[in-house]
């Protein structure tokens, strides 16, 4: 089977984190969390770490220059040029979106899917004010999820233009949300 190339997509609590683990380990592909590449970035003190920081801080959103060069270093890696990807945090616009087909398209790859995780903002925030971490004030998660909100919707008009969105129904047990995901995943690569 071809590697697979994916993008994650879903709002703060919507159980992604824990769908891209179970993705990995299923299809063998690598995460690649361009939000872990920046703080990874910011522990280890680097150039890009100190560019980063202050605006990671502000919750305002990393250049695209700097943020296409990290993807394309790391798409032409040959872990992930043979392994395949779950791309989570990226991209954030849809000219990173234009960005990332090009990269892909110059390894001769593209991307198989783009999986929406749906899951309604009142649970969304229900799980989170329960999860009780301090940055999680009523405040701050309506902040975050508009930011969000923002963000992402000129996002799915760009995947669905291409026919690579799926949106999956992310309320239900982590296996219950694992099927339907690992189900749009495998109609996909069917179509491709
Ligand atoms: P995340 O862990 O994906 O929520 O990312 C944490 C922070 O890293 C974001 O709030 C942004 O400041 C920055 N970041 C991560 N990915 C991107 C991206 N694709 N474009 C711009 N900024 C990003």
């Amino acid at each position: 089977m071809a590697p697979l190339r994916m993008v994650i997509l879903g709002r703060q609590g919507s159980g992604k984190g824990t769908q891209s683990e179970r993705l990995t380990e299923t299809f063998g592909c690598i995460h690649l969390s361009t939000g872990d590449v920046l703080r990874a970035a910011v522990a280890e003190g680097t150039e890009l770490g100190r560019q980063a920081q202050a605006v990671m801080d502000s919750g305002s959103l990393v250049g695209d220059d700097i943020m296409n060069g990290i993807v394309r270093d790391r798409l032409s890696c040959a872990d992930i040029a043979a392994g395949g990807v779950l791309l989570d945090g990226f991209p954030r616009t849809s000219d990173q979106a234009d960005a990332l087909e090009a990269i892909l398209g110059g390894l001769d790859h593209r991307l198989d899917v783009a999986v929406n995780i749906e899951v309604p903002i009142d649970v969304v925030t229900a799980r989170m004010l329960d999860r009780g971490r301090s940055d999680d004030t009523l405040e701050a998660i309506r902040r975050r999820l508009e930011l969000y909100e923002e963000q992402t919707a000129p996002l799915l008009d760009w995947f669905d233009a291409r026919g690579l969105l799926a949106t999956v129904d992310g309320v239900g047990t982590p296996d219950e949300v694992f099927e339907r995901v690992v189900a749009a995943v495998e109609l996909h690569r069917r179509r491709a």
